[in-house]
């Protein structure tokens, strides 16, 4: 493993150490060289990315998460592309807090407070997730294009496939350089917490398919996103496995506590997904509960006896049931 302590030089392709070791809420991007220059995911932070913002002349995002938009409005004249599954609720920005689960959660009013909240500019109390955080407003709400899944096409002075790798979010991508053997493997990321499916529109089942398209594609060298950095091909793939495992584990967590006879909340205060000290943060309790129902209505699925889950959680979770609250 390669650390990023500096950009990484793939030919026409570099990748951009995000602020904090890219921890959350920073991410590591990616510059695409060229006149102009293409930046992916600008969430490296202001340090990083202030000295581009002349260059770059699009600005592409993997998917619609704070970590990987935040600094979208730097960049106020370049075009902004993000996938076609997620661009029209970029757009609203309703539609982002229903994909992330506020909408489930929360309901209707719930949208309409987070909406008020982010709209107001200033800094906000330090608090686990973003969900106050005034870039939300300032990078979304702008679209200029959507770029295609699954297709090569120029981007700089190079060429790039967004590989379409559900899970995570609906439309989660991860950028492909056929010709510099590389690919941003984002938020498959490979850190200890273990695989990210908690939004309304995430699908741990999908996050493992998709796992397995990273595995197939031509590449010497993955990019995570956060923390890790650089990675060559065999260790990539081979701590990808024991990542991916990690929804198996987090089945037998769910599963032990369902044996135990706990009940949906009992089953919650264990806080499989985040320690249950955070559940304060509004973000961290639905994203606790919207995992809960994903993993109870596998264990369901498989034949098992599961607790009744509220009827605003049941069924949530996966690419199209997010919809219904928005
Ligand atoms: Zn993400």
């Amino acid at each position: 493993m390669v650390s990023l302590t500096e950009r990484f030089r793939f030919g026409s392709v570099e990748a951009i150490n995000g602020s904090n070791g890219a921890r959350f809420p920073f991410c590591n991007s990616i510059l695409v060289g060229g006149r102009p220059a293409a930046l992916i995911d600008p969430g490296a932070g202001p340090a990083a990315l202030e000295p581009l913002v002349e260059g770059v002349g699009v600005v592409l995002n993997t998917h619609y998460h704070f970590d990987h938009i935040s600094a979208n409005h730097l960049f106020p004249r370049a075009r902004l592309l993000i996938n076609e599954v997620e661009a029209a609720d970029f757009r609203s920005r309703a539609g982002i807090a229903g994909r992330l689960g506020v909408s489930v959660a929360y309901g209707p009013d719930g949208v309409a407070h987070w909406l008020d909240d982010v709209r107001q500019p200033g800094e906000r109390p330090p608090a686990v997730t973003p969900h106050a955080r005034h870039e939300w407003w300032l990078s979304t709400g702008r679209v200029d294009g959507t770029y295609p899944f699954d297709r090569e096409f120029d981007l700089g002075d190079t060429t790039v496939v967004m590989v379409h790798t559900p899970g995570h979010t609906a439309g989660y991508c991860c950028p492909y350089f056929p010709h510099e053997g590389l690919v941003y493997a984002g938020d498959y990321d490979l850190t200890g917490f273990g695989p990210w499916y908690a939004g309304a529109d995430g699908d741990p089942a999908a996050m493992e398919a998709s796992a397995r398209r990273l595995a197939e594609l031509d590449a010497a060298h993955f990019v995570t996103g956060h923390q890790e950095g650089v990675l060559g091909r065999a260790e990539f793939l081979g701590r990808l496995t024991d990542y991916v495992a990690v929804i198996h584990r987090r089945d037998d967590i769910y599963l032990a506590l369902v044996r135990e006879g706990r009940d949906f909340t009992g089953i919650i205060e264990a806080g499989v997904l985040y320690p249950a000290r955070y559940h304060g943060d509004p973000w961290v309790a639905m994203w606790e509960r919207l995992t809960a129902a994903k993993h109870l209505a596998r264990l369901r699925a498989a034949g098992w006896a599961v607790p009744p889950v509220p009827p605003e959680f049941d069924g949530a979770g996966g690419a199209q049931a997010w919809s219904a609250g928005v």
